[in-house]
């Protein structure tokens, strides 16, 4: 069966802040860059966009839709806003099925608004998981931790959010604060598919695929997917792979206005106010973990396939090169002749061999294999500021660093607050 890589979690241009470019054949034909086989249609109950995905997409066979130039497969697919604001994915089978699902909340929220790519609905978690079903989809909660809108910033538990449908409920998307290890502390957790996703607000490869699943599909289509999610033993899902949990904007506990750092003990005295800037202190992903743990250790159940944490290849080319930014000429031009030689993105960071790497060029290969290794180092993200990746030479280049950067390694910012600090 062949194994394809998917990225199921994005916006087209009708949702906030989101580039002009987020156009379906822009998508495929960056998808295929960085070695994607199938992407999510994204917010197919927006009217606008609806109409562009039907003028862009063929059906090749059953419910398995294609690009006009057949670079890449789409599932159809989109996220909603319940009326806590918590953030839900759903896929479903076909465009005939959004259809059918957008006539069914209609009324129930502006659906066609100019950045309404991500409707906000006057519905409860429970009521979109049923007419999500109706319609022959499924569902689950979108960057299930993430403070605002995530699943976890409001409930403890899975079962009180969904209600009924909560047995109904297969996969949680875990967002980019989060990974395997982190979302596995909680027990409810071990009943469902994990999927890992890129938001992506743009559509080049820096973007999109910075999450994605490896999944064993026989066509790339809904059917599949659900049948992968659904009969878990099964192991379909080879792969979940993203940015290590300290990458993402809402990891450590920070202002969101200044992005101080700070323990969770410290924010709860200081009553959620910056000492610096009077800004307000957000909790972040990592404590509330801890907060409803039931595990103090690291546990999967056995079905769960490994997390591989990941970078885009142009941020480790980058560092390889010490430039200024991804879109330099000098990152550029080192990505693109390393993704034609291999072929994509993907196939360079994952699967492509050491010695091919380093004949292909060196400097960028000593990286990412450095990476492949885990000589990596992350100041946590935190308050809405992503966090920061150190890819170190080797093991005594890391040790050097830990030292050098031990406060910021643990996300800490304010004086004084070493004293209180507990294990990471
Ligand atoms: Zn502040």
């Amino acid at each position: 069966m062949p194994e394809l890589n998917l990225d199921l979690q994005m916006h087209g241009l009708y949702a906030g802040g989101v580039s002009k470019n987020m156009e379906i054949p822009v998508m495929a034909e960056q998808s295929k860059l960085k070695g994607l086989d199938a992407l999510v249609t994204a917010d197919i109950l927006h009217k606008k966009w609806f109409e562009h995905v039907k003028k862009n997409l063929v059906e090749e066979s059953n419910g398995v839709y294609a690009d006009l130039k057949g670079k890449c497969n789409f599932i159809v697919g989109g996220e909603v806003e319940d009326n806590r604001r918590i953030h839900h994915l759903f896929y479903l089978p076909s465009l005939e099925s959004a259809t059918e699902l957008r006539e069914k909340i209609l009324g129930f929220g502006n659906l066609d608004c100019i950045l309404c790519g991500r409707p906000k609905l006057r519905l409860s978690a429970e009521q979109i998981a049923e007419k999500v079903v109706e319609c022959g989809g499924i569902f689950g909660p979108a960057h299930s931790f993430t403070p605002y809108t995530g699943i976890y910033a409001f409930y403890d538990s899975l079962k009180d959010a969904y209600g009924a449908m909560h047995e109904k409920l297969k996969f949680i998307e875990l967002g980019l604060s989060a990974d395997s290890y982190f979302a596995d502390l909680i027990k409810e957790n071990h009943s469902y598919a994990f999927l890992t996703s890129s938001d992506a607000h743009s559509p080049w490869p820096n973007r999109i695929g910075r999450e994605f699943n490896r999944i064993k599909m026989q066509k790339p289509d809904f059917a599949s997917l659900k049948k992968a999610i659904e009969e878990k033993d099964e192991k379909l899902i080879t792969l979940n792979a993203g940015l290590d949990p300290r990458e993402g904007k809402y990891h450590a506990t920070a202002c969101n206005s200044c992005f101080a750092k700070y323990r969770i003990g410290k924010a709860e005295a200081l009553k959620w106010r910056c000492v610096k800037c009077q800004g307000e202190i957000k909790r972040g992903v990592r404590d509330r973990i801890e907060m409803i743990a039931d595990f103090k250790e690291e546990t999967h159940p056995e079905f769960r396939p490994p997390y591989l944490h990941l970078l885009p290849l142009a941020e480790i080319i980058q560092a390889a090169v010490n430039s200024k930014g991804v879109n330099t000429r000098a990152v550029q031009s080192r990505w693109l002749s390393l993704v034609e030689k291999f072929g994509n993105e993907i196939f360079v960071l994952v699967d492509a061999k050491e010695a091919e790497l380093r004949e292909a060029d060196k400097e960028v290969a000593e990286k990412i294999i450095a990476f492949r290794k885990g000589f990596v180092l992350y100041i946590p993200g935190g308050g809405g500021e992503y966090g920061k990746p150190i890819i170190c030479s080797g093991e005594k280049e890391m040790l050097e660093k830990k030292k050098e950067l031990y406060r910021e390694l643990e996300g800490i910012s304010e004086e004084g607050m070493q004293k209180t600090l507990g294990e990471y």
